[in-house]
Order: C-alpha cells, then structure tokens, then sequence
C-alpha cells in the first residue's frame, strides 16, 4: 500500500486511524480522516539549521530556487526602485487610520484592489467558498500567522480566510516575490501584511517577526510556504504553540522540515502535508508547467517550436507537462528518463527516449525538469549547436551546471532580463534562461486557475485543523484527507460546466464504494 510519494524518497507507512466527527454542514461530503500517513527516511538531517532563502526552495510553483527570482513579476505595475525609502522607514495609514502593517506604499492599494479582482475572475472556487461558510463563519476565531508569496492569488486566499472568519498577519516567504500593490491592497482592507517587493535578509526576518511577536494577539493557527515562518516560530518563540491548533504547509521543502520534526520527536502540533495532495500534485506539477513552459519561453526568446527539436530530461509530472505542450506545437520532442516505468510512458505517449548526448549536438532546446542536479554537464554545452536554448524547470538551479560556464575563455552578454548569450570562443552562442533557475517562476506568470486549486487546497486544510475535534489529529505529519482532495476539485468542476456522473446504489455496492466518495483508495496514482 502506498500514498502519492513525497520528494526524497520517504516511505510511507500506515496511517493511524482517527476518529470520523461531524463536518461543517457546507462540506457535507467531507466526512473522513486520513487513512494515511507519510513517515520519514532515516537519513533525513536535523532541523536544526536557519533557511537562506538561495538554495533551500522546493518544488511548488510558488516557490523561487533563489532570492534573485522574481514571481508573477509581469503583473506588478511597479517594483522595488520606484521609492529608495525602506518600508521600514515610513509612518503609513490606511484610510481607516491603522497602521497594523509595513507595505512599500499604501498609496498603490487601488491598483492592488484590481489585480484581486482579476485574480478572483478565476477562482472561483475560493469565491464559492466563502459564499458557502460564510453563514457558518468556520474560522471564527482563528488567528492565523501566514508566509507564502505575496500575490493577488494569495491575496484572494488570504481574503477568504478572513471572510470564513480568521484574523490573519502576514508576511512573505520570498524576498522579491511579494506584488507591492496588493500588499498594499491587504493593507487597505485591514490585513497585517508585513512585505514588499525587494526586503533584504533583515527585513525578511523582521517582517516574520512582526506577524508573530504582538502584543495582545497570538496566532493559533499557522500557514506557511518554504517552513521559514514555522522555523522562526520555533526557534524563537517555543511557547506560542501551546496555542496553535496546527500547521499547513504547502511546499515540498517546508514538508520535508516537518517531517524531520516529527521525526525527532520535536513536532509538537499537527501539521498538514498540503504539497502531496493529489490536487496540489498533479494539478500544479502537470497542468501548470504544461501551461507556462511555453509562456516563459516565448517571453524570453520569441522561438518558434514548430519542427523544432526539442530534449526534455525527465518524465516525471513537470516533464509530462512540458513535453505535451511542445508536441502539441508540433516539436520534434525527445525525452531523457532513469526510470524505466516513465520512460515506457514517454514512448507510449510518442516520445523517442534518448540520452543526452544522443541528442545533444542537434537539439534546438533543452529543458531540464528533473529535480536531480548537474544533468546537463559543461561537456553537454560545449558540444550544443549554436544558439541552442537551454532552460530548467526543476525546482534547483543545479540541473544545470552553470558554474561551469563561469570560465574565462566563456564570455556571458546578458542580451534581455533574464536571458545571457553564453558566448564560446568560436563565436557559438549558447542561449541560458534564468540562468538555470526555474523558467516559468523567472520568466513568466503561472495560471491562476492551478493557483486556485492550491489556495482551495490550503483553506479547507486550516478548517480541518482548526476545527477538528481534540484527538482527531496528533502531533503528527498528515495528508488532507482524500474526501477533502475530491471536494478542492468538485469546487472547480462548475468552472467547465462540467457534469458529474453520480452512482447508482447498485454501482456503489457492487465497487464497495460511498455514494458520496471517497472515489478512490488512497494509493490510486491518478
Ligand atoms: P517527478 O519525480 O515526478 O519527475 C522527475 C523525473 O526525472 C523522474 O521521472 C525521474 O526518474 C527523472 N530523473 C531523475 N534524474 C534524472 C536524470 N539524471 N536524467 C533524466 N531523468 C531523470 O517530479 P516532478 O513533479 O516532475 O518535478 C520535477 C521537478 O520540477 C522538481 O524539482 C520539482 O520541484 C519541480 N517543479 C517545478 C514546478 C514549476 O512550476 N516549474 C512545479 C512543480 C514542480
């Protein structure tokens, strides 16, 4: 038996079973506990160390490898050098008079005000939401401490939790991710948000600090993207979770934290595994990178793809992605895979499988999404045509051995942002994106619509701890319970006007299944 792999290879293991209680009435259909339980692998290290914010991000779409990437960036209508001023610095209100909050400028609130306003055009999910519990209120009381990006997506989950009730502070889990006019937005409603486009180390941390450490408020719930806000929390103010109710955390690499945690006995709340929902997983993973593999592409070199060669190494759910969408622009697409059971996928799916240095001299374009490292060595890129484009959409920016282009016989032009000549010395041109740091994440916008699944994801994980009767949970890691992943995509099915197809009461005793779901156990891969 098994559940959706977490990265890194962890076992998983039998869950404890835990008690059914009553849900909230506008999740009627959500009436189970998880069955499962991810455990750690042995050789997970300690946490013990602080995050830098350059080398520790992880595999979700809204997380940047490094500090130096910028996130959502097309859609900021300013950026950190409008104002040398630090935030830091300034004494700003809002309308009502508050100053509960430390934004770049509070002036931009209305240009903020409609990027929310696009952004909930398309998430409509969250939108439905808070129609549905608004009469319930089922956050009431929650205070949550929160630190993910900082982006009209993320806002329309933030406004939400505080529609279903919640008091929120916020901060973000990025340093250049944060779209200064939302925050600003945030601001002007009455969120605490403590970001802007551009903080240094210091500020980040502050920024954290003022979401936690307040006089006469203290959260008891926490949402967290990269395991920073949870770290601080933990290493400065320990006693804070006697009142947390429990944590949600959406990326791999904060996941991965917890469980090092809990494996040392050292997690004292529960905390929910949102990164290994199924709709977190297959949805962000697969259908955003097969959405934004091309946008950022475009964006940064204006190629065409048609009859244009193309390697992609790995065919895991980002590969599959990627590879769709070039085929689907009529790419020649090759495919590099370890694994025997995905490489059989890819040729099943068309794809001729091929090593790298098969293909490396006549390739066009190559894209690594591995989440391994040095897959493209500096022997690759030597042999390369000229102009060959070569991008990664893994999580790390050792995919790609850029450092071994920092030689000196190597010449770099940065031609546009983001985009470097690497120039050798015959004159060949070799093109590097994002110099190897996640394309889309660098380079482009990724889809709201997979942003919402998330969010949606992440807001029925805070009810479910929040409210979840005592006992149900314990201090332990655990996956959002698989009525609840059936219920993130119920959400979103109106969206396409699409029509579910309901059992018979003969069908679902013939397949031992609830008319009402779960549909699936939970080691069904999808
Ligand atoms: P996955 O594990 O499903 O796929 C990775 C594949 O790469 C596997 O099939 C593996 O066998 C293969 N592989 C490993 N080493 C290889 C090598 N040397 N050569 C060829 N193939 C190799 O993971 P995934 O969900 O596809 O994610 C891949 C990476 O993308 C991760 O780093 C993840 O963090 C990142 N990610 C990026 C985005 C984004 O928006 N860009 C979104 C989600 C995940």
């Amino acid at each position: 038996m098994s559940v959706p792999e977490p990265a890194g290879g962890e076992e998983v293991k039998q869950a404890k079973e835990v008690e059914d209680a009553e849900k909230y009435s506008f999740m009627a259909t959500v009436t189970k506990a998880p069955k499962k339980q991810i455990q750690f692998a042995d050789d997970m290290q300690e946490f013990t160390k602080f995050p830098t914010k350059t080398g520790r991000r992880s595999l979700s779409r809204s997380i940047s490898q490094s500090s130096t990437d910028s996130y959502s960036s097309a859609a900021s209508y300013t950026d950190s050098s409008d104002d040398e001023v630090s935030p830091r610095e300034k004494q700003q209100t809002n309308s009502k008079g508050s100053s509960n909050f430390c934004v770049k400028n509070i002036k931009q609130a209305e240009f903020g005000r409609r990027e929310i306003e696009i952004a909930e055009q398309d998430m409509s999910a969250l939108i439905s939401l808070r129609k549905r519990a608004q009469g319930e209120k089922p956050l009431a009381g929650a205070k949550i401490v929160g630190c993910t990006h900082i982006t009209a997506q993320t806002a329309v989950l933030i406004e939400t939790l505080c529609a279903l009730g919640a008091q929120c502070r916020w901060s973000a889990c990025n340093i250049y991710s944060t779209q200064n006019e939302v925050a600003a937005a945030l601001a002007e409603a009455g969120v605490a948000v403590f970001a802007w486009k551009g903080e240094s180390e210091d500020d980040f941390w502050w920024c954290i600090d003022r979401c936690v450490n307040i006089d006469g408020w203290q959260a008891n719930m926490i949402l967290d993207d990269g395991g920073d806000l949870t770290h601080w929390v933990y290493k400065k103010y320990p006693n804070v979770f006697k009142k947390i109710r429990g944590i949600v955390e959406e990326s791999v690499t904060g996941v991965h934290r917890l469980y090092q945690l809990s494996k040392a006995g050292k997690l004292c709340v529960p905390a929910m595994n949102v990164n290994d929902s199924v709709t977190k997983q297959k949805f962000d993973n697969l259908y955003c990178c097969r959405e934004s593999i091309l946008d950022g592409l475009k964006r940064t070199t204006d190629v065409m793809f048609g009859g244009k060669q193309v390697v992609v190494c790995g065919y895991g759910e980002v590969g599959k992605g990627c590879c769709a969408a070039l085929k689907a622009l009529g790419a020649i697409v090759y495919v590099t895979e370890i694994d025997p059971i995905c490489a059989l996928q890819a040729c099943m799916d068309g794809f001729r499988v091929v090593k790298l240095s098969e293909v490396i001299r006549q390739v066009d374009v190559v894209i690594t999404c591995t989440g391994n490292k040095n897959v493209v060595t500096r022997e690759h890129l030597d042999r390369m045509k000229n102009s060959c484009i070569v991008c990664n959409m893994g999580h790390s920016n050792t995919e790609i051995d850029v450092t071994s282009l920092r030689t000196p016989e190597l010449t770099w032009e940065r031609v546009r942002s983001q985009v470097d000549h690497i120039i050798w010395p015959d004159g060949k041109r070799v093109v590097l994106l994002a110099e190897g740091r996640l394309l889309n994440l660098s380079c482009s916008t990724v889809p709201t619509f997979v942003l919402s699944i998330t969010a949606t994801t992440q807001a029925l994980a805070l009810i479910e701890l929040y409210n979840a009767p005592e006992g149900r949970y314990k201090q332990d890691v655990y996956l959002l319970p698989k009525k609840m992943d059936e219920y993130v995509a119920s959400l979103h099915l109106p969206s396409f006007d699409a029509h579910l197809t309901e059992l018979t009461d003969d069908q679902a005793k013939y397949l031992g299944l609830n008319k009402n779901g779960p549909f699936k156990p939970n080691y069904y891969r999808y």
